[in-house]
């Protein structure tokens, strides 16, 4: 690949931190079920924050678990990445108290980001989901959009779904499987990739595989214990460690590199041209 097709420097960095895998809820399709220890949560925060500021350039400090609300000292830790200068987004059950939800918005109010609200049919009803989230978003600063898991069972309501969510933005994430997008049948193929795909792209597998990324240089995943890897398929798969943010073992990268994996589940690096959009073809599904 030539140097010419390698992205652009992003000039704000984003950092995944997965700060807790505790969770109040217990989806069937949950990513992190199979964890040993689903009571984790980030301990030292002034480690953190402290290492997030060493980290080069600007960076957004995307809050993910688990479900970030339920860490003890969530609030403070927003107020302090917000002071900081840090651009604070959230993934989030939206399950937490309106008020500490509101309050949320006011702290990022400065430099907001995203607040994408995970909608889980199997524990939230889909009506007071939504007047809970335009009332959070009619607060909320930055972009509010709304994602849900294209179960099997999920699926046939996911059109309807869209539409009484407009005007935010409806992402549907095909379910997976020991890491795996399920076995979909064509129909239900068609029916995803008529609802945009994975997360919008407008395929059920994305694949970059081989092409330049900025991850691990300009992405990072952080879990609840400090360790690093370049993006969610290499800490699946073990690969790419970048060593560990709060015993001085952590080394980013400073440039793009190839990407190495046939299937990547990251909306960031591609939404914020990380990587280029790929002229190679999708991996089925
Ligand atoms: S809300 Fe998210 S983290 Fe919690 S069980 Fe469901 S998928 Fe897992
Ligand atoms: S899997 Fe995605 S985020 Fe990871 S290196 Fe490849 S394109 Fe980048």
């Amino acid at each position: 690949m030539s140097a010419e097709e390698a992205p652009e420097y992003p000039l704000e960095g984003v950092v995944s931190w997965n700060m807790n895998t505790t969770c109040n809820y217990r989806c069937t399709y949950c990513t992190q079920r199979f964890l040993d220890d689903r009571t984790r949560w980030a301990k030292d925060l002034p480690a953190f924050i402290a290492a997030f500021a060493r980290l080069p350039g600007d960076w957004e400090i995307k809050l993910s678990g688990g479900e970030p609300f339920l860490h003890p000292r969530f609030l403070d830790l927003v107020g302090a990445l917000a002071a900081q200068g840090r651009r604070v987004s959230v993934v989030t059950n939206l399950s937490a108290k309106e008020d500490v939800l509101l309050r949320y918005a006011a702290l990022t109010a400065a430099r907001p980001g995203v607040l994408s609200a995970s909608l889980h049919l199997e524990y939230a009803d889909p009506d007071a989901f939504r007047e809970k989230l335009l009332r959070v978003a009619a607060a909320h600063a930055g972009r509010t959009c709304v994602t849900c898991v294209a179960t099997r069972a999920n699926l046939p309501r996911l059109a309807a779904l869209r539409e009484a969510f407009a005007p935010l933005s409806f992402k549907v994430q095909p379910e997976k499987q020991d890491r795996d997008v399920i076995d979909y049948g064509q129909d239900e193929q068609d029916a995803l990739l008529a609802l945009g795909g994975h997360n919008g792209t407008g395929a059920l597998a994305p694949t970059y595989e081989g092409r330049m990324c900025w991850a691990g240089a300009r992405y990072l995943i952080v879990d609840d214990r400090g360790d690093a890897w370049r993006c969610y398929p290499a800490r699946r798969a073990r690969t790419e460690r970048l060593g560990n943010l709060l015993d001085g073992t952590f080394r980013p990268r400073f440039a793009p590199e190839p990407c190495r994996y046939s299937y990547c589940n990251c909306t960031i690096p591609r939404e914020r041209g990380m990587v280029l959009p790929s002229p190679l073809p999708h991996r089925s599904a």
